[in-house]
């Protein structure tokens, strides 16, 4: 047994109801769902954030997730009416389970569901500021 619950579920070692298996990814049920539909798609190597996630398993996870919002638009019994793809990278994020996956959460007029915005929201920022971050990222990118 590893420490990882999402490991055991790629291993076959823990229960899961898989969607779609491959090489490089699989999908399943999420255990505690949101809305009826909400599935997972996770690389089957272990990687705890997005940053540790190698790059073919990175283009397989969000070719997967392309696939799979299609299907739930589809699916008898999933009310489908919109979709939020969901990451938490890290705890302070919201990250339940280390390894890294991605939530497709089926959503409909009245599910109850919604994000919540911090006080201030809504504010247009300077320009300036945001030209500042902007300059600070592309440095980052080009370092
Ligand atoms: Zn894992």
């Amino acid at each position: 047994m590893t420490e990882c619950i999402f490991c055991e579920i790629v291993a076959g070692r823990a229960p899961a109801s898989f969607v779609y298996t491959a090489d490089l990814t699989v999908a399943f049920m999420d255990i505690r769902p949101i809305t009826p539909g909400h599935t997972l798609v996770v690389p089957r190597r272990h990687a705890v954030t997005m940053r540790e996630v190698d790059a073919a398993s990175w283009t397989a996870v969000w070719d997967v997730v392309k696939r799979l919002q299609a299907a739930l638009y589809e699916t008898p019994g999933v009310r489908c009416e919109g979709i939020n793809l969901f990451v938490a990278d890290t705890p302070v994020a919201g990250q339940e389970v280390p390894h890294f996956h991605v939530h497709l959460l089926p959503r409909f007029r009245g599910d109850e569901f919604g994000l919540r915005f911090p006080p201030g929201y809504g504010t247009i920022a300077e320009r300036a500021a945001l030209d500042q971050q902007a300059q600070n990222i592309q440095a980052v990118l080009r370092s």
